[in-house]
């Protein structure tokens, strides 16, 4: 194994980031930060309490209601946003090197979703301008139109996967918008967000828009979804963690927008592009690790085309280059830390009493320290399964055959979740249809998860609630305030007016 690489500059010290000042936390808690490959610990984070996240709110509150942000105009605000989006653009390598180091994601992945984190602000900028207010409608003599207000604070609450990128996907449309933000990014993975600060201050966004504070979930987190000046909440984690998050913001009856966990289906027809579809289901489940929320963790295949299926299907896997996350030649990373890597073998152990081992099955040979897992594969999976049913978010994945339409949808849908689902066949009839009936908040026929910034995301049952991405996003953020006026005459019925008695 190559050495491990250790990024120059490296912080040690990770603080807060309150009304444009690095702090720590008042009380002084930290919590220790690890990096996937040694497993040591590389630096100590602020682990905040509810004191700094008032702190942050009270900040955010001074800039929302006293600050020039809210009232900028959209192309004001859109000007700034760019800046942003070049300044993620001219960080990329850095950001990629710090992301990849600290969540053990492969570094040329890790500067795909770098990029991708500036295509947000970008396009976030351009729909804010083309669209913020609402276009009059004038049936007869009336006038009625559409007040678009930024609701205030948003609390963003954001997971360890691909977290830069996924900061940003919150970051751009509540900024855009006009909110005042603080962010509580994943205690696991805290290097990556405080970039953001010095991004921000470079851009010009006025103090007190952006504030971050560090900490545990049950903490800090659990401080800013209880925060009666925070009126929305964007989560994106655990199903069981939206759950309670839900519970707790239901006091405040607080907006909220949660993306959740998956355990999508790749159903692959006997009529599809074989090489195609098995290109994408390698991708799929096992590009960022396989710690991928809409990762097509379970593969339904046709009979007939079963077993050259698993057998092609499993030789690639074994030849997946498994390595330190900075080696440009690595595919499959370290997992982000221990507990998770724990959590993740333990569904490999379960595996093989569920399913027939094909491939991986534990630590790949050469990597004896260090959170790396071979990419597994488990054929004949039963649905009742625990690998089927339950999210590992890691790179395991279980093929499970199918006779007819009927059964491959009665098994697509037959897990909790609902976040995406990916069909295989020619047959554009049959993918259409499976389309409308398949229970997944997005679907991807003949392709992988390529998604246009303008449509929407997010997953039905346990996978969710609401969308984000394009316009939904801004609807999120903002209030619409419907004002009515009549022109000319006013046709009030006169209540009381009458003189006949
Ligand atoms: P997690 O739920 O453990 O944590 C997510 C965030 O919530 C973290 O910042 C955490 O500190 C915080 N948190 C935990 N408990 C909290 C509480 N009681 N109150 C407030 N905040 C709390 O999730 P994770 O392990 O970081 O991320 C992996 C999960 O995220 C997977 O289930 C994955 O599918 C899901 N995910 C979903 C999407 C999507 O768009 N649907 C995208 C990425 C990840």
């Amino acid at each position: 194994m190559s050495e491990h690489y250790i990024p120059q500059d490296l912080p040690t010290r990770i603080q807060h980031y309150i009304d444009g000042e690095f702090v720590d936390s008042v009380n002084g808690a930290t919590f220790d930060v690890l990096d996937p490959v040694s497993n040591t610990n590389y630096a100590t984070a602020a682990a905040g309490q509810k004191e700094d996240i008032d702190l942050a709110v009270a900040a955010a509150t001074r800039a929302f209601t006293d600050g020039p942000w809210p009232r900028m105009k959209p192309r004001e605000r859109a000007r700034i946003l760019n800046k942003i989006a070049d300044a993620v653009e001219a960080a990329e390598a850095r950001l990629a090197e710090l992301e990849s180091f600290d969540s053990g994601l492969p570094i040329t992945q890790a500067r795909g979703q770098a990029l991708r984190a500036a295509e947000n602000f970008r396009f976030f900028a351009d729909l804010i301008v083309a669209q913020f207010d609402d276009a009059m409608k004038v049936p007869g003599s009336q006038i009625n139109y559409v007040n678009r207000k930024p609701i205030g604070v948003a609390g963003l609450i954001t997971p360890w996967n691909t977290p830069f990128m996924l900061e940003s996907w919150k970051l751009a449309p509540s900024i855009a918008s006009g909110c005042t933000v603080v962010l509580k990014p994943a205690e696991f993975t805290p290097l990556s967000a405080s970039l953001w600060a010095g991004i921000f201050e470079e851009a010009g966004l006025p103090k007190g828009v952006f504030n971050l504070v560090n900490g545990l979930g049950e903490e800090a987190g659990d401080a800013l979804v209880k925060h009666p000046d925070v009126p929305l909440i964007s989560f994106t984690g655990e199903t069981t963690t939206g759950q309670t998050i839900f519970r707790n913001a239901a006091t405040n009856l607080k907006g909220l927008s949660m993306e959740l966990g998956g355990k999508s289906p790749c159903v692959i027809f006997a009529d599809a592009d074989l090489d195609a579809a098995i290109d994408s289901a390698l991708f799929g489940v096992f590009s960022l690790n396989g710690e991928r929320c809409t990762a097509g963790s379970r593969i339904l295949v046709e009979r007939s085309i079963y077993d050259e299926f698993c057998e092609k299907y499993a030789a690639r896997a074994k030849n997946i280059v498994v390595g330190d996350p900075h080696d440009p030649a690595t595919e499959v990373g370290a997992l982000v830390h221990p507990e998770h890597y724990n959590k993740v073998m333990s569904y490999v152990d379960i595996g093989k009493s569920e399913g027939r081992l094909l491939a991986g099955g534990g630590r790949p040979e050469g990597l004896d320290h260090g959170n790396y897992v071979a990419p597994t594969v488990f054929a004949d999976v039963k649905p009742d399964a625990r690998i089927f049913q339950e999210e590992i978010f890691g790179p395991v994945v279980a093929i499970t055959p199918f006779d007819t339409d009927e059964e491959a949808l009665e098994l697509a849908n037959g897990v909790k979740y609902g976040l995406a689902a990916y069909i295989w066949t020619q047959n554009l009839t049959r993918a259409h249809n499976f389309a409308q009936s398949v229970e997944a908040g997005m679907v991807w026929l003949n392709s992988h998860n390529v998604r246009d910034l303008r449509t929407p995301f997010g997953g039905v049952k346990a996978s969710g609630l609401g969308h984000e991405g394009g316009f939904r996003s801004i609807d999120f953020y903002t209030d619409q305030q419907a004002v009515h006026i009549t022109l000319g005459t006013v046709h009030t019925p006169k209540f009381g007016a009458s003189t006949t008695h």
